[in-house]
């Protein structure tokens, strides 16, 4: 039997917060295809993705709290550090913000979702054994 997952793994592997199995997002965050796609339900559990309108509007604040002390962090460290140019520490950060936008957006999501949404091992369990099922759910942005 599979071992259940772990807060972490299920956070930073973007999945159901409530069965830890299923994905919130149809395609991989570096893949930068369908970047902001999520899936309406969880393709195992059947989880409502989408609870009520406007539900990820907490995750912008999260989003945008972790990228202001993220990008203050980043320029301080590779200027007074690492001893680089103020434009070369704005170049890099501009490259690496680049590289984890889609990541960073979908963390957030699933940061609050987390935050919101309590661990039901049952589910877990249930979509281990083939109990619990549910149907291949559409891919959305537009909530
Ligand atoms: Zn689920």
């Amino acid at each position: 039997m599979p071992s259940r997952p772990s807060l972490l793994s299920g956070l930073f592997g973007l999945r159901c917060p409530r069965c830890r199995r299923g994905d919130l997002f149809p395609t991989g965050s570096f893949s930068f295809k369908q970047p902001f796609e999520q899936y309406e339900h969880c393709p195992k559990c059947a989880k409502d993705y989408f609870p009520e309108p406007g539900f990820y509007w907490g995750a912008m604040f999260l989003s945008y709290i972790g990228s202001g002390f993220f990008c203050l962090g980043f320029v301080m460290l590779l200027h007074w550090v690492f001893d680089l140019s103020l434009a070369t520490s704005f170049v890099a950060l501009i490259t690496v913000g680049a590289l984890l936008f889609v990541w960073w957006f979908r963390f957030s999501r699933a940061l609050y979702f987390y935050m919101v949404t309590p661990y039901q091992k049952e589910f877990t369990e249930g979509v281990d054994a083939g109990t619990i099922t549910a149907p291949t759910p559409k891919a959305t942005s537009s909530h």
